[in-house]
């Protein structure tokens, strides 16, 4: 079983959580709250498949006889042929500044130290909730309950007065100018998402000047 866990970060815990729970295999995504390089992912879980996924990523020009992979990972004696050449992931490189840039956001995010954003970015989703005030809508903060997570703000359209779904404004704010992408999951209830996670005093602002634009 492998686990399709690009977006279950935070809470850092999973990391190792789920291959404890009896994945062979769990994914994560590099560039996301890792915030590594965009290009970049994680791959944990159970040795031999991990070894295996590291042969078919060789493409070498090494002797082989004098060819020596780490024997936690790899056994040598399976691979008669010896180096494997042109293995199935090689079209699939990851460069060495991407390994490194994603090592250091690992380090990072496994530290603790990015926690210390959730409440700069309470602070921030708080401003646009008041940019919004007096609008046919209501906003509520969602926060998180694992302290490392970003909390959520809805903005819950009432969309008879506006006489525009969700899905209508959220297009026209991704049409407009700077283009804006709410999180479109709850969109069907009349809900707008918005994630802080990228978002700064300058950007907040702009985002609750579009919405306005586009409900008042
Ligand atoms: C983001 C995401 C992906 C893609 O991961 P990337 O490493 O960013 O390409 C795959 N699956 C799920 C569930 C995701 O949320």
């Amino acid at each position: 079983m492998l686990v399709d866990a690009a977006a279950e970060l935070p809470p850092r815990s999973n990391l190792t959580d789920i291959t404890a729970t009896g994945a062979d295999l769990v994914v994560f995504s590099g560039g996301k709250s890792i915030r590594g390089p965009q290009s970049s992912g994680i791959l944990a879980g159970r040795r031999d498949l991990i070894g295996s996924a590291f042969v078919q990523m060789m493409d070498l020009d090494e002797h082989p006889q004098l060819w020596a992979p780490p024997p936690e990972l790899v056994d040598q004696t399976a691979l008669l042929g010896g180096p494997p050449r042109h293995g199935l992931g090689r079209g699939l490189k990851v460069a060495k500044e991407t390994i490194i840039g994603l090592l250091t956001a690992l380090e990072l995010f496994e530290s603790g130290q990015y926690d210390v954003e959730v409440e700069r970015q309470r602070i921030i989703l708080d401003k646009i909730v008041k940019d919004l005030q007096g609008l046919p809508l209501s906003c509520r903060v969602e926060e998180s309950l694992d302290g490392e997570s970003s909390p959520l703000l809805e903005i819950a359209l009432d969309e008879s007065v506006l006489g525009r779904t969700a899905f209508q404004v959220c297009r026209a704010l991704r049409d407009g100018k700077p283009a804006i992408y709410p999180g479109h999951a709850r969109l069907a209830k009349g809900s707008l998402m918005i994630h802080p996670l990228h978002l700064d005093e300058d950007t907040a602002k702009v985002l609750a000047r579009r919405i306005v634009e586009e409900v008042d």
